[in-house]
């Protein structure tokens, strides 16, 4: 085994290795961004190597500052982690070249399955079913729109170097193909430096279901099982989960035996996934799936299979790597119970998803942090006054559950969810709870169109009670501090406070709320028509009742915000300060501003040209989609500010315009 490793990446993944290489006694070597100086994995690694300024070209991305670290520090091997360098071959050879090992594939592996056309074309000869598409060379759109014509709408097309749901177009009718080939193209082009597509059929009621493989140095090749990834939105993952729902063994055994025969195809060693389309729109079958891609990494979504097997794929990755074979074979491998992952994300839900910064002031999860003494797990690259900055992928954490049963582990799942309790930023945690409730996820019924078919609801938000309100407000007051209803009356000499109102503005969702608060004395409150009883049990917890119920619920203070955890739900009020009330006038016409952090894809805009209002001007790419920012008026450009590539973020001004004259 190895002594000391380095670990090419940052956030989760960089801990959940080295959390399981400290567990083995393996010395750890993090490297970093300068973003990342203060970050959770630069802190839990034995040493730390700065590798360059925060953009990942110039960091996370140099595969030769990258080695030269791991060359100082004396480390011996190199795990890529996912995203960044973990699928690039070059690298891999880069590392090789130096002495040096790589916890992956070899870099042959990752060339075969790196595009997705050849990786179909070789999938197919190794007689694994693939979709029906058309993976030619001639890339001209006419000949491509004949093949889509062929194939029968409505297809799907994408850039064969893609990844992470870029670079794909789902198209309905002919008339709408050359638009998307261009997109997707330019999405290729844009994020993978290559423009080619592929065009495939559309498989209807899709379900996305995966198998984890593992091979070793010594010829052997597992499946550990299924995943099914179905839960998507805008082709990326949401809630994964094993077993999949509905799954036989005959057709386990058949995607099994696909899956083991792609990797020995490819003379497979490390962890790998097989990713199959499956038709979902009667049972699951055995001639019912088909080979989409391979990724040949450490997955995102690898805990639901550990938990099921109660395996360290990062262990086996290590063992693999140092040359051991693979401590299990396909027959001692079992299935235990059910396991769920969400990825909570700073994401603006209500905003299209955007992604969303902010330093989390308060983040709590709940208690267990590994399998080992709870069905909770949390994976997370972040602790309590970290930032979610502009320059990398803004997940907060994953939180996986574990029980004995699938609707065992949905109400932990749930249970779990609502004990997340994230302010400093918004979050999709709402939205993972919603999910959660879903009754055809519930129902172990979903395809990939489940999300997008059911996004209104998803999203919709229910009323307010007024016990949250109510509890905002009176710690908005400061009135549970001052009178310490609860454990503090006593020590703080509680005395009758008659009924002395205090008026509080808050602010919820742009919703100003003009609130009078009557303290009744013993910790009750009239508070508008309601009168509550509010008692504080803990550091944010509090019990609220109204009309004899009570109910438990966790109020933050973080800066002028008063966040109200209930039940899975997250109200965020803000305190008015009328001054900054005040600044709050409309958008300004005179510019375009980034309306979130991201990376600018297309300027269309030349300075001195006239422009009417809402023409497009400007594409900006976030969170694996392009938005395009028009003209707030009719003007003239006055001056540029980006160009293609730039990264920016949240309020950058792009563009300025003036006025005809
Ligand atoms: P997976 O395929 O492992 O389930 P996704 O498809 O959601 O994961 O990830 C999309 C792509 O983005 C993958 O290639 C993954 O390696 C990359 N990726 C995801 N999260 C990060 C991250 N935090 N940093 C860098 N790359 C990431
Ligand atoms: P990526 O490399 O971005 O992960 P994939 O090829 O794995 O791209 O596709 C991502 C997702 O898009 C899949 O999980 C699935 O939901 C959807 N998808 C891809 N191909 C098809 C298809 N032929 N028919 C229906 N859905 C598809
Ligand atoms: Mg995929």
């Amino acid at each position: 085994m190895f002594s000391k490793i380095l670990i090419a990446n940052r956030g989760e993944i960089a801990c959940r290795v080295i959390a399981t290489a400290r567990r083995m006694g393996v010395r750890t070597v993090a490297v970093y961004s300068d973003a990342d100086v203060g970050a959770k994995h630069v802190a839990m690694a034995d040493e730390a190597v700065r590798i360059g300024p925060p953009p990942v070209a110039e960091s996370y991305l140099l595969s030769e500052r990258i080695i030269e670290a791991a060359l100082a520090t004396g480390a011996q091997a190199i795990h890529p982690g996912y995203g960044f360098l973990s699928e690039n071959p070059d690298f891999v050879d880069a590392v090789a070249a130096a002495g040096l090992v790589f916890i992956g594939p070899t870099a042959s592996a990752i060339r075969a399955m790196g595009l997705k056309d050849a990786a179909k074309d070789l999938m197919a000869k190794a007689n694994v079913p693939v979709v029906p598409g058309y993976t030619g060379a001639d890339q001209d759109p006419v000949v491509m729109a004949q093949e889509a014509a062929r194939i029968g709408y409505p297809v799907m097309i994408k850039a064969r170097a893609g990844g992470g749901g870029k670079g794909m177009r789902l198209v309905q009718q002919a008339q709408d193909f050359a638009v998307a080939l261009e997109g997707a193209r330019r999405e290729g082009q844009a994020n993978f430096g290559d423009p080619v597509c592929l065009i495939e059929k559309y498989i209807q009621s899709p379900r996305h279901i995966e198998m984890q493989v593992f091979g070793d140095s010594h010829g052997n090749v597992v499946h550990l099982f299924e995943r099914d990834c179905s839960l998507q939105r805008r082709h990326q993952k949401v809630i994964e989960e094993a077993p999949a729902p509905g799954m036989t063994d005959a057709v386990r055994g058949a995607m099994g035996a696909a899956a083991v025969e792609a990797a020995r195809a490819i003379g497979y060693q490390g962890a790998g996934t097989v990713e199959f389309i499956v038709d979902g729109s009667g049972g699951l079958r055995t001639d019912g799936f088909w080979f989409m891609e391979m990724n040949t990494r450490l997955q995102v979504e690898h805990p639901v299979s550990e938990a099921i097997t109660g395996l360290d794929f990062v262990e086996l990755q290590l063992r693999v790597a140092a040359g051991e074979p693979l401590p299990v074979t396909q027959d001692d491998l079992t299935m235990t119970g059910h396991a769920f992952e969400a990825r909570i994300y700073a994401e603006d839900v209500a905003r299209g998803f955007r992604p969303a910064t902010g330093v989390l002031q308060h983040l709590d999860f709940p208690a267990g942090l590994t399998f080992a003494r709870s069905s909770v797990r949390v994976d997370s690259g972040v602790r309590r006054g970290d930032e979610i900055g502009p320059w990398y992928d803004p997940m907060i954490a994953k939180l996986i559950v574990h029980g004995p049963t699938r609707d065992a582990a949905l109400r932990q799942l749930r249970n779990a969810l609502a004990d997340c309790h994230v302010a400093g930023s918004v979050t999709n945690l709402e939205f993972l709870h919603a999910l959660a409730d879903e009754p055809s996820f519930v129902a172990g019924q979903m395809d990939t169109t489940l999300i997008e078919r059911q996004l209104e609801t998803l999203i919709a938000q229910a009323e307010v009670s007024p016990c949250v309100t109510g509890l905002a407000a009176v710690v908005a007051a400061g009135l549970l501090d001052k009178h310490g209803a609860g454990p503090w009356s006593n020590l703080s000499g509680w005395r009758h406070w008659g009924s002395a109102q205090e008026y509080v503005q808050l602010m919820l969702d742009d919703e100003v709320l003009d609130l009078s608060i009557t303290h009744c004395g013993d910790g009750v409150f009239a508070i508008g028509d309601a009168e509550l009883s509010i008692k504080r049990c803990g550091d944010t917890a509090y019990g609220v009742t109204q009309n004899g119920l009570q109910r438990q619920m966790h109020a933050v203070v973080t800066g002028s915000d008063i966040t109200v955890f209930e039940g899975g739900r997250t109200h965020r009020y803000s305190r008015i300060d009328p001054l900054l009330a005040a600044q709050h006038t409309g958008a300004d016409s005179d510019s375009i501003v980034a309306p979130m952090p991201g990376s600018v894809t297309q300027v269309s805009a030349v300075a001195g040209t006239s422009v009417v209002k809402d023409t497009p001007l400007i594409v900006l790419e976030a969170m694996k989609m392009e938005h395009t920012l028009r003209a707030p008026r009719d003007g003239v450009i006055a001056e540029v500010l980006v160009a293609r590539g730039d990264q920016v973020i949240d309020g950058q001004v792009l563009l300025a315009l003036v006025s005809e004259e």
